[in-house]
């Protein structure tokens, strides 16, 4: 192996001592960088760049409590408190005898089941003070975490009619792959494309069109790499996706590598899905076993595929694919610029096809049912179902597939909202709306308004325009009722951005942080409206100068709250003439210096 390709190892390598140890040493950061041949400077980069990698002991059981949005209305403080009260120390601490360590984590995935956590990235839900203190008992008293716990639950609320279902039936193993030995891999690339399949992670990127521009490099090696990386808070479909239908999983990076001449596929698995990692390995088992995967697959000469799976520790913005594939080289997880796209020069270098989770299942459903089945299903630009994962205020959180086109309101009521008043729609990345968007249709329709500039000046009119827009999703939906505190929850996803930006570029790392303060001003009630326009100019230039994904849509929500919400900030703020608005420096020293003249001559 070349230098480049032994690094792909080093976070397996970083995972096994954090486990075994619960930290990693000075001691261990000489020792990997002599053996990796890298600087210990760039190693302690490594670590530090990731939330799950520990320099000091972590707790013989290390506890990610969620401290979502949707783990905040429900039991988060309670449970909380149980947990400080159990283990004897506060959170962001280690007990005394090394037993638990408390941490907070952002979403896990696991939003249909607040409140939740990992304890040694196994997975805990529905938490309450009672539940925290059972577990803690048997853990003091010497109970194995693997008795105590088991898979979340799947939650499948809502599938459309038989004949419409893409996802959710069931999958006889093997028989997409049936058609590999009929079809040539630039046929399936035009069935892909013709499917109008595209990325369902969220950046909705033409799925064929990728794998065409992959295929097209005659490099000598090229890679399939899925997306599993679900970071995007309220989001959890690829979850499910993974532990109900693994098979459409594989299947569909098999295919992939089939249409674009690759042979290796990896599955880069969020940390905080762990548990699903032994099912997955199993089922990559089987699969070689069966003879779906390894040397000559099906009897197709030459077509050799192996898939292998990589873990992620701890980054939301390892979600988008520049990063995603730095990490797996064992660096930091920065975006690179755009100097090249993954399918010129991605993994080790070579064309690469980075595709989520949902976007892969799709494509054996998609063989299976047939070209004009599928698309006589969901709308002319948006053919098919959608997952989409439900939480909050509502009486059925959950996943739900549903075809693209359903209106908005009809999807409040299948969900059965509670008096829904704001919807954080695609996550934090995505937008908020508000009941003047019920009657947008979830799809891909009409998508060039979504170009329409903000006009802050005049929300009705921006409304009236938006009303034909469909609304496209990467599939976290996250509802809330008027009672709800929607500037708290803003501040929430503010300091969520500020903790993510992998603080590479000055206006996402600077601009976040600045915009927080703002927020926290308003939480105050110390702003007036110059501080609102402020944040309105603040969060346009991060929009436009930011290098990746996560700096250009850190701002959505908070945007669009203070469009569609203004009387929420409004209430906050205090009129222009009560506030201070500059700061005088040369009256400030000349009125301190007064008061100095006045004591002096006072007490001599
Ligand atoms: Fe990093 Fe933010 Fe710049 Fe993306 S926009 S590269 S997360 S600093």
């Amino acid at each position: 192996l070349n230098n480049s390709a032994c690094k792909t190892s080093i976070m397996n390598v970083l995972w096994d001592i954090q486990k075994k140890r619960r930290f990693i040493s000075s001691d261990d950061v000489a020792r990997i960088s002599k053996e990796f041949n890298i600087s210990q400077t760039e190693l302690d980069g490594v670590v530090s760049f990731y939330h799950f990698y520990h320099r000091k002991h972590s707790g013989k059981y290390t506890i990610y409590l969620n401290n979502s949005i949707v783990s905040g209305i429900k039991d988060f403080d309670s449970v909380k408190k149980a947990f400080e009260e159990e283990a004897g120390v506060s959170f962001g601490n280690v007990s005394q005898d090394k037993m638990f360590g408390l941490f907070e984590t952002s979403c896990i995935g696991l939003s249909d089941q607040e409140t939740s956590a990992l304890i040694n990235f196994r997975a805990f839900t529905n938490l309450t003070p009672e539940k925290v203190k059972n577990i803690m008992t048997s853990l003091k008293n010497g109970a194995h975490i693997d008795s105590l716990t088991q898979l979340p639950q799947d939650n499948i609320r809502y599938t459309p009619e038989t004949g419409k279902t893409v996802f959710f039936n069931p999958y006889a193993e093997g028989s997409s792959l049936n058609f590999l030995k009929k079809m040539s891999p630039g046929n399936i690339i035009e069935l892909v494309k013709n499917s109008k399949l595209s990325g369902r992670g969220g950046a909705f990127f033409p799925t064929g069109l990728k794998w065409q521009l992959c295929k097209n490099n005659e490099a000598d090696q090229k890679y399939v790499i899925c997306n599993a990386d679900e970071g995007e808070p309220g989001t959890f479909k690829d979850r499910v996706l993974m532990n109900t239908h693994p098979q459409l999983l594989l299947e569909g990076m098999i295919i992939a590598g089939y249409a674009v001449g690759a042979s290796v596929g990896i599955i880069y698995l969020r940390a905080e899905y762990f548990y699903l990692k032994e099912k997955l390995e199993k089922i990559i088992e089987d699969y070689n076993q069966k003879g779906f995967l390894g040397k000559n697959i099906l009897g197709i000469e030459d077509f050799n595929f192996y898939i292998y799976i990589h873990m992620g520790a701890g980054a939301y913005v390892c979600g988008e694919e520049t990063a995603l594939i730095n990490s797996m080289e064992g660096k930091r997880g920065e975006p690179t610029t755009k100097e090249f796209f993954p399918v010129e020069k991605g993994f080790l270098g070579k064309p690469t096809i980075v595709n989520n989770v949902e976007t892969l299942c799709a494509v054996p459903r998609i063989m299976e049912m047939g070209l004009e089945k599928y698309l006589s299903i969901g709308t002319k630009v948006t053919p098919g179902t959608k997952i989409m994962s439900v939480s909050g205020d509502c009486k059925k959180p959950g996943i739900y597939e549903i075809e693209w086109g359903m209106k908005l309101k009809d999807f409040l009521d299948l969900i059965e909202a509670e008096n829904p008043y704001f919807i954080l729609y695609n996550g934090f990345a995505g937008e908020c709306l508000s009941p003047a968007d019920f009657e947008r249709e979830i799809s891909g329709e009409n998508l060039l308004a979504e170009h329409i500039q903000f006009n802050f000046d005049d929300p009705i009119e921006y409304a009236q325009k938006m009303s034909a827009v469909g609304l496209r999703s990467g599939g976290s939906f996250m509802v809330f009722k008027k009672e709800r505190d929607l500037l708290s929850i803003i501040k929430n996803i503010s300091d969520f951005f500020v903790a993510e930006s992998c603080g590479i570029c000055v206006p996402c790392r600077t601009g976040n942080y600045l915009l927080n303060r703002q927020i926290n001003k308003i939480l105050l009630h110390h702003a007036d409206k110059n501080d609102l326009k402020q944040i309105q100019q603040w969060s346009n230039i991060i929009k436009q100068t930011s290098r990746c994904g996560l700096g250009k849509t850190s701002t959505n929500c908070l945007l669009t709250a203070v469009l569609k919400f203004p009387d929420e900030f409004n209430k906050c703020l205090q009129a222009e003439s009560d506030i201070n608005k500059a700061f005088n420096l040369e009256k400030a020293v000349q009125d301190y210096n007064e008061i100095i003249n006045e004591i002096e001559t006072t007490y001599g």
